[in-house]
């Protein structure tokens, strides 16, 4: 397959999970791609890293210049880098709110801010963003985390109005549960990390985590022509855990 021959993606926490998954599947499927992350030096050939912080303006846009001045062109922008915080509504400082709303949804607007100039002059322009099912799925314990993906469902939806006439498509994926080395870390942490890892199974409806290359795949559709009609729309890639979850009488 080599739908995105010719064109030029960037993804932002392209080192590892499911923005490492999504980056080798974009080259795998043609493109030439840079990744963008605070650790450039780790992504494998063919991709090409890019040191970038997504949480500073100055580091935002140098990268993506540095990307648009090596290839000449930015078509596919994938705002995927994250981070996580735990605990109910009292858990974390006002610092750490401002923190991880910084990365979590000031930075896709960093990125995507650069990227536009670049994005408005390509015939194939497609923003994407990882949003995550706790936007919607009201998880315990994910306070935090929650309200900055919620952001980003709303911030997909405003992009994709307002850059409809500049044809720029703009779309987010939402997993659950993902096996990524986050999810790793995370389970590192529990009392029982493989009761831990059962029970995150078993929360959504098919009863495994997801898969990086899940995610992946759902990516690569949204920032392909496949996928050329839809603009503001989120796509859950979580083993059923919204559609099927369980309703009222
Ligand atoms: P991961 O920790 O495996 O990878 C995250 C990458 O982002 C790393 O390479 C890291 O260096 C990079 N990164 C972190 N902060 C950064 C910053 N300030 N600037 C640039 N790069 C930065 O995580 P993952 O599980 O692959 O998660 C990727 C995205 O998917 C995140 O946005 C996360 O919220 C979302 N997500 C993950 C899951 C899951 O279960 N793993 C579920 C839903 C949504």
């Amino acid at each position: 397959m080599s739908e995105f021959e010719g064109l030029v993606a960037a993804v932002t926490g392209g080192a590892s999970g499911i923005g490492l998954a999504t980056a080798r599947l974009l080259a795998a499927k043609g493109a030439r791609v840079a990744v963008l992350d605070l650790k450039p030096d780790d992504v494998p050939e063919p991709l090409a890293g890019f040191r970038c912080d997504v949480s500073s303006d100055d580091e935002a846009r140098s990268a993506v210049d540095a990307v648009a001045e090596r290839f000449g062109r930015l078509d596919v922008l994938v705002n995927n880098a994250g981070i996580g915080a735990q605990g109910d509504v009292t858990a974390n400082s006002d610092d750490e709110w401002h923190r991880v709303f910084d990365v979590n949804v000031v930075g896709m607007v960093r990125l995507t801010r650069a990227a536009l100039p670049h994005l408005k002059a390509s015939p194939s322009a497609v923003v994407v963003n990882t949003c995550s099912i706790a936007a919607w799925a009201g998880l315990p314990a994910r306070a935090l985390y929650s309200a900055t993906k919620g952001a980003v469902l709303s911030l997909t939806l405003a992009m994709a109005t307002d850059h409809l006439p500049d044809r720029v498509r703009v779309n987010c994926v939402c997993p659950g549960t993902a096996d990524t080395p986050w999810v790793g870390r995370l389970l590192d942490t529990a009392a029982d990390p493989a009761a831990e890892r059962d029970a995150l199974a078993a929360r959504q409806p098919m009863g495994r985590l997801v898969t990086a290359e899940e995610v992946a795949n759902a990516i690569a559709y949204l920032a392909s022509p496949l996928s050329s009609s839809t603009t503001g729309t989120a796509l859950a890639v979580d083993g059923g855990m919204y559609g099927l979850r369980p309703r009222g009488p």
